[in-house]
């Protein structure tokens, strides 16, 4: 079966010209910026010198319907809107195009890729105090930061990556193979 869906530049360009449909549907829009419709999630590096239509095709959103099209929904781009992987899991599939809207009212914005990702290693490194522990000790011993990296690295390429980030448990788990490798 071929997918016949418009492309995510054509579902933009649809509800940037749309005024009402643009402020119930994608409050979060800029065309220029690629972001998920309902929740604002977007990466710092997706446009980083493209053209808005490329750096929206290369954004990590899907398509979305806001009526499914198991219930009858079509597939013009007036029914699809572009979500993040975690809202378009939590999006309703209802046959009322309104149900979607009051979620996207109410859905919470999230911060950037980059930022959401610095946030979980802070929190992955508050559950492991032997890293702080490590670090210390490295720092002690006239190490350089590059050197820690090196280790973290090494054993970030023997994790498992699942929907394009690595999990928090994950990351406590390099951070205390990391202490583990520095500490004495
Ligand atoms: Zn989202």
């Amino acid at each position: 079966m071929t997918d016949q869906r418009p492309g995510k530049w054509a579902i933009v360009q649809h509800w940037a010209a749309e005024p009402f449909g643009y402020e119930v549907f994608a409050p979060h829009l800029d065309a220029g910026n690629p972001c998920c419709f309902a929740c604002g999630w977007h990466s710092e590096r997706w446009a980083e010198g493209r053209s808005p239509r490329k750096a929206w095709e290369r954004a990590t959103l899907e398509r979305a319907h806001i009526v499914p099209a198991g219930l009858g929904g079509s597939n013009a781009a007036n029914n699809i809107i572009l979500l993040c992987g975690p809202c378009h899991r939590d999006a309703p599939d209802w046959h009322d195009p309104w149900e979607m809207a009051v979620w996207i009212s109410r859905r919470a914005e999230r911060a950037s890729k980059e930022l959401e990702h610095v946030d979980t290693w802070l929190r992955a490194a508050e559950a492991v105090p032997l890293f702080k522990q490590a670090l210390g000790e490295v720092v002690a011993r006239g190490g350089s930061a590059e050197q820690t990296v090196e280790v973290m690295r090494r054993h970030t390429r023997r994790a498992v990556v699942h929907s394009g980030e690595l999990s928090q448990g994950t990351m406590e788990a390099i951070l205390r193979a990391t202490a583990r490798e520095l500490l004495p």
